[in-house]
């Protein structure tokens, strides 16, 4: 009855795509509620539609405790970020309804086991860092005192900010079977995408089948370019750039935790499951200001066993158009002085865009600057 399993794409994580959608149960009313933190609440939804197979639930203390220390779940496979539930107290019943912010409710947990954890000690193994500034850390602090583990069973799906690019890996791997796809590279962006990473994500495209543009439209930093915005910018891109046979846009609902390598692995194995093959890494994937190294993100790769992971990590370094080579390049390829590379810095980039000039075409696409320049002027 469903093709997907029958397709050569990869293997989800752990072997099968987790299902944890299901019925409204009848005693609802009854049952005590809690409220979910925008990031639980994204997880919740991710775990429902399969995004974190093996997961089927918040993870319980060797789960979590594993995953710190080992970078792998309590049964050895490999997993680099805890998926957790705080709560201020244990429940009373063994099931809880889990509800969103305004009070509607999403899901029913099996209360599985209730934890005490060290804040430090997750932060700094999973962040690299105890300083509450890190936008992660500052969240985990906030945090309610205790875990609250178990299965879930998710009967109301989140709205999506995007409805037309909400697909669950299910959905993502029918659309790549459909079209005859075996090898996928996924390629995670929070940015508009300029000449640089279009390059990147040609060159790996040259090497495979297809290309997930899988771009994070979950919670992120005030200061990120808003999700509507950037949204746009891929249209216009991938209409006027890419052969439209050969891409899958879709969104990627998960909120940003800003861990840096840690979380390119999370994202890594996320992206196994929606069914791509390989996945792109930059430089300082998911970081925030200074806390990681320019390629520890790569580096963390290193970590596991050839063919632990399964999805192959693709690395890229900076490219830049280099005028001498005529041609996009990066200091891999390109043997020229910095002055022949036309470069501009974030802020020069935000300059321009405000000041509705367009920047250098070697730098933007016009259609996506555009873009951008009217959403600077509204
Ligand atoms: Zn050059």
């Amino acid at each position: 009855m469903n093709v997907v399993t029958e397709t050569k794409l990869i293997a989800p994580h752990g072997g099968a795509l987790v299902d944890r959608t299901g019925e409204r149960p009848a005693d609802l009313e009854q049952l005590e509620t809690l409220t979910l933190t925008s990031r639980e609440l994204s997880d919740l939804d991710m775990i429902a539609g399969g995004v974190l197979s093996p997961l089927e639930g918040f993870m319980g203390r060797d789960d979590y405790e594993s995953v710190l220390e080992t970078m792998r779940l309590a049964s050895g496979l490999p997993w680099a970020l805890p998926v957790s539930l705080s709560v201020a107290a244990a429940p009373a019943g063994d099931r809880v309804a889990l509800a969103g912010g305004d009070g509607k409710p999403y899901a029913v947990l099996e209360v599985d086991e209730v934890y005490e954890y060290d804040k430090e000690h997750e932060a700094r193994q999973s962040f690299r860092t105890t300083d509450e500034a890190h936008p992660g850390v500052a969240r985990l602090c906030a945090q309610k005192p205790l875990y609250l583990a178990g299965r879930v069973t998710v009967f109301e799906r989140l709205e999506p900010s995007f409805p037309e690019l909400a697909k669950d890996p299910a959905e993502t791997r029918a659309a790549f079977s459909e079209r005859g796809w075996r090898r996928v590279v996924g390629f995670q962006t929070r940015n508009p995408i300029h000449r640089a990473h279009e390059y990147l994500t040609k060159v790996a495209l040259e090497t495979v089948d297809g290309l997930l543009v899988h771009p994070l439209v979950g919670e992120t930093k005030s200061d990120d370019v808003p999700a509507a915005t950037r949204v746009e910018c891929y249209r216009v891109l991938l209409d006027g750039y890419y052969p439209s046979d050969r891409i899958v846009l879709s969104a990627f609902p998960a909120a940003m935790r800003y861990a840096g390598p840690r979380e390119a692995i999370w994202h890594a194995l996320c992206r196994k499951n929606y069914g791509c093959s390989h996945f792109i890494v930059g430089r300082d994937h998911a970081g925030v200001g200074d806390y990681y190294g320019t390629y520890d993100a790569q580096l963390i790769f290193d970590e596991f066993e050839p063919h632990e992971l399964d999805i192959e990590p693709m690395f890229f370094e900076h490219s830049f158009w280099c005028r001498t080579c005529g041609s996009m390049a990066s200091a891999k390829t390109c043997p020229h002085d910095s002055e022949q590379h036309v470069f501009l810095s974030g802020t020069k980039v935000r300059e321009l865009l405000g000041a509705g000039e367009l920047p250098p075409e070697e730098f933007s696409r016009p259609e996506v600057a555009e873009v951008l320049i009217d959403a600077y002027r509204t």
